[in-house]
């Protein structure tokens, strides 16, 4: 058994980043780029109104009323086919070019048009420059707009978009399978009779990755039988990553590490000093899959994706692959005392009305108990050897993200 930064610490020395690929804007949504953009034009290209009104010379309304002829109009899109001169003003609409000649606009707010539309009066002064973003105002030509590695989120898809970049060169997504596996369980539409139960790990995991933006393909359940594992297993080892749970605790039906064995799996992580968690594997197949045997909880299983698939994860995508964040908030319960493994504990997190984090305990009985975990968006995240915590006190707390009402 390794400690829990020791097993990270050894899965991020061998988990490999990349590869990368090129492909559309359009496809890149929360992909993390590989190559830094630049924008290829000056930004904004031209020099542009920021408001809807006239555009005039500042010094033909430093004293007001002052009465302008109206010379033209100026749409957005249209390239000015007009000079202004002294004594004119252009109407001109957000985004419109400021024609040659102008250097302000003035609001069509504080304006009075003649009956005859010949011309404006301006009821306002305006300094020079005013309600003009000049070209080049947000970037030059080249200047990069997005570096190596930040990811593609809903605000850098519109500044990739407005860069120019048509194709970006970011980190592959990584494929993955995942299997769950036991005798006992039943798919949700059965009524678990007898020793069953219901398979809520497969359900777990789909939506993990699926949160991820992870492709990920199901390989059903396979039973506690060491040829029906191998076959599936060795399905799993088509993909990049392939994450099972159960079947790797102390039982003789445990059959998991030893069929990863068999397949020639170095054995990264074997046993981490968590709780849940601890019999949590990471293996690397023959063929370069990765191999996270995760317990057959749903807990377990949950803390071992948080802990070691995600990081893992987000290095494959050059990520710097940690676990999420943790933060102090304050517990609205007791929590015994913690013996020698750092212990994970669901719980709802959220900003009280002080706008402090704050978590509140559930009534839950353990790795096992997925109802007593429902809403639970957090683990508190206790070391070794803590001492007990009363009402009141700061626990740390990791956000669960893909869980998180927001
Ligand atoms: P195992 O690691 O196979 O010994 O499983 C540990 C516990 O998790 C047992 O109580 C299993 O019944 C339970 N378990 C295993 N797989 C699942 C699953 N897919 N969904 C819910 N519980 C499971
Ligand atoms: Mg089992």
């Amino acid at each position: 058994m390794i400690e829990l930064e020791e097993a990270q610490r050894i899965l991020l020395g061998e988990v490999p980043v990349g590869p990368t690929v090129t492909v559309k804007l359009r496809d890149a949504a929360k992909f993390r780029l590989a190559e830094a953009i630049r924008c290829d034009v000056d930004y904004p290209p031209f020099a542009r109104s920021v408001m809807d009104g006239y555009a005039v010379k500042a010094c033909d309304v430093g004293q007001v009323p002052a009465k302008l002829r109206v010379a033209g109009q100026l749409p957005a899109g249209l390239d000015s086919p007009l000079v202004l001169r002294a004594g004119e003003a252009i109407q001109i609409n957000t985004g419109a070019p400021i024609p040659p000649g102008a250097d302000a606009v003035v609001r069509v707010e504080v304006t009075k048009l003649s009956d005859d539309g010949l011309h404006v009066e301006i009821l306002e002064s305006v300094p020079a420059g005013k309600f003009i973003t000049e070209r080049a105002t947000y970037a030059r030509a080249g200047d990069v707009v997005l570096e190596a590695g930040a990811m593609l989120s809903p605000m850098n898809m519109a500044v990739a978009a407005t860069a120019g970049a048509a194709e970006v060169c970011v980190y592959r997504k990584p494929t993955a399978a995942y299997l769950v596996t036991g005798d006992e369980l039943v798919d949700v539409d059965a009524r678990p009779s007898g020793a069953q139960i219901r398979n809520s790990n497969e359900y777990l995991l789909a939506s993990l990755l699926t949160a991820a933006g992870i492709e990920a393909k199901s390989l059903g359940v396979a039973g506690d039988d060491p040829a029906e594992l191998r076959r599936k297993v060795e399905a799993g080892c088509e993909q990049d990553v392939l994450i099972t749970t159960g079947g790797i605790s102390m039982g003789e039906f445990d059959f998991v590490p030893r069929v990863l064995e068999a397949l020639g799996a170095e054995m990264l992580v074997h046993k981490i000093a968590i709780k849940p968690g601890r019999p949590t594997i990471v293996a690397r197949m023959p063929g370069g899959t990765w191999v996270f045997a995760l317990p057959g909880n749903p807990l377990s299983a949950l803390v071992g994706y948080e802990l070691m698939v995600r990081p893992a994860l987000s290095r494959m995508q050059g990520g710097d692959g940690k676990a999420a964040r943790e933060m102090q908030a304050i517990c609205d319960g007791e929590l015994s005392a913690v013996r020698d493994r750092q212990t994970f504990i669901p719980a709802v997190a959220r900003v009280n009305d002080d706008g402090e984090w704050a978590v509140r305990l559930l009534s839950w009985f353990g790795s096992g108990d997925a109802v007593g975990a429902a809403n639970a968006n957090a683990l508190i995240h206790r070391p070794a050897h803590a001492v007990a915590v009363t009402r009141g006190d700061k626990v740390s707390v990791m956000l669960l993200p893909h869980s998180m009402d927001v």
